[in-house]
């Protein structure tokens, strides 16, 4: 109750009062894991929306939507009584978008070895804001491929799938499994220095080793197992060209994981480890950098899914604290990259939206699309990669990847057409996982008009805002950046609503479930 208060007195000080002065229910605030109650359906008018299993943009189409599914999707689909409308007849629709290639549960630190000053408490706590961001970002799944504290990972999704912290829907890898002083590995330390266990977790030397890993892993919770198939640009004492595992220890990978159900994911910039790969059976190969045309070819017919992140090389480049021989080893790396990037697109391999993020800070995933698009992609192609493509590599395509009736309600909004020009995808206004809404960007008000009116049509807007919200008298002036942050009452998070600046964003929109009805009016 102590953090509720603290929350609320730096809010609104007459909140505080509305809520000390009301008995509370029950004492005790629902916990954060309760599930959600059942409420009224949500139907969103969608100006535009985009299909990507088609590839056609559909008009004027409504999606219903009812607890975390998509319940019908529609131009004739009809609104029941007492449905939250939500208003993006102005903006385009897409499903939640996917990056296959995240570091969340890590520092995003330049120097790997900064973790060692760092217990796992601390990294598993300073790591949190990475997973809110990249939901706010739009980003409502992630493929998450690799954490130096093993399982800081497999922590990360648990606690926001009970909706403890906030974050997209997460699949995990547990650990890295790499050979000894490996990309994966710690290295650059003094051989007398002894690493905890977490992380050392998965170095394995021989196709047994690599299996008994994938064994702990599997039973530890990792959706997918990650291996370093070469050596990596950001790993002390590593060299991008050479090979690591051999193809024997490749294959013991994939088919151990298979075993467990996993799909493995490869990293691999050298040519012939990214060949090693994908005849090992590998799902996906992450980098690709060096990926030459028997590698194209082999990809193409193994149905291999190339993960590139084409847009992190001015962050390695530029960032103040990328170690020296890091930049040695990115030499020319990233415009070769590029140029296959063209060269695969072009063959018609399988794509996949992945980004490294952790490498440029987190939170601007999307600004890969602009290079995807500028390398080679129509922009439907970029935007399939993120969604359609990205729930076929992880295996999901029944949970998400498209709006369509049965898959979980993913929804972002956008205004503008990112079809006409992809960087709109960098500001997304409208954020929908599993029902919630985590954003919905209004436009700014007039000076001092404070909160519009719930259920109230702003003229000037065409739009309107159904939501719980607090007590009126909480309705401060705001500042032009204010943003609308809505876990409505379908959400774990309860039926509240906060609004904040760009600056106070960090601190206020992990508002937690316990914040309830008595200082809420039903609109
Ligand atoms: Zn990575």
């Amino acid at each position: 109750m102590r953090n509720i208060t603290l929350f609320v007195n730096t809010l609104c000080m007459t909140a505080l009062v509305a809520l000390a002065a009301t008995p509370a229910p029950a004492a005790t605030p629902a916990p954060a894991t309760a599930p959600p109650t059942a409420t009224a359906p949500i139907a969103i008018r969608a100006g535009r929306l985009i299909d990507v299993v088609s590839g056609r943009t559909l008009t004027d189409q409504v999606i219903l939507i009812r607890g975390a599914k998509i319940e019908a999707v529609g131009a004739d689909v009809r609104i029941p009584p007492g449905a939250q409308v939500v208003d993006l007849s102005d903006m385009t629709v897409l499903p939640g978008l996917v990056d296959c290639h995240t570091h969340l549960a890590d520092l995003a630190n330049a120097e790997p070895l900064d973790l060692l000053r760092k217990t796992a408490a601390q990294t598993a706590y300073e790591a949190i804001p990475n997973a809110r961001v990249t939901l706010l970002a739009g980003f409502t799944t992630v493929r998450d491929v690799g954490v130096y504290r093993a399982f800081n990972d497999v922590a990360m999704r648990d606690a926001i799938a009970k909706g403890i912290i906030i974050g997209p829907r997460m699949y995990v890898a547990g650990a890295y499994i790499t050979i000894s002083q490996g990309a994966g590995a710690m290295t650059g330390l003094s051989p007398d220095v002894q690493l905890p266990w977490d992380m050392q977790f998965g170095v394995a030397n021989s196709p047994w080793e690599v299996r008994q890993k994938i064994r702990e892993l599997a039973h530890r919770g990792a959706d997918h197992i990650k291996v370093l198939s070469t050596g990596a640009v950001l790993t002390h004492g590593s060299n991008p060209k050479s090979i690591e595992f051999t193809p024997e220890e490749l294959r013991a990978a994939v088919e151990e994981a298979a075993n467990f159900g996993l799909r493995v994911a490869a990293h691999a910039h050298a040519a012939e480890g990214i060949k090693n790969a994908i005849r090992a059976g590998v799902a996906s190969v992450e980098h690709a950098t060096l990926i030459d045309d028997e590698g194209i070819a082999l990809a193409k017919q193994h149905g291999t899914y190339l993960d590139m992140d084409i847009y992190d090389e001015e962050c390695i480049q530029s960032a103040a604290d990328t170690p020296a021989d890091f930049l040695k080893h990115d030499q020319d790396l990233g415009e070769i990259q590029r140029r296959n990037f063209a060269k695969a697109v072009r063959a018609g391999v399988k794509m996949t939206f992945g980004t490294d993020a952790g490498v440029c800070p987190h939170g601007i995933n999307a600004r890969q699309f602009a290079y995807m698009v500028k390398y080679g992609m129509t922009p439907m192609q970029a935007i399939q990669s993120a969604t359609v493509n990205a729930a076929d590599l992880i295996g999901h395509s029944e949970l998400f990847g498209t709006i369509s009736a049965g898959k979980s309600a993913d929804i972002v909004a956008v205004k503008g057409d990112p079809l006409t020009d992809i960087r709109i995808l960098e500001h997304v206004d409208f954020v929908m996982k599993e029902g919630a809404i985590y954003k919905l960007d209004i436009l700014p008000p007039q000076k001092g008009e404070g909160i519009p009116s719930a259920g109230v049509r702003c003229p000037e807007r065409k739009r309107i805002f159904r939501a719980e919200l607090m007590s009126r008298s909480c309705a401060t002036p705001h500042s032009a950046h204010t943003q609308l942050l809505i876990p409505s009452s379908a959400t774990p998070f309860g039926p509240v609503l906060a609004w904040q600046d760009e600056q106070s964003r960090v601190e206020n929109d992990s508002f937690t479930s316990s914040y309830q009805a008595p200082c809420a009016v039903a609109l």
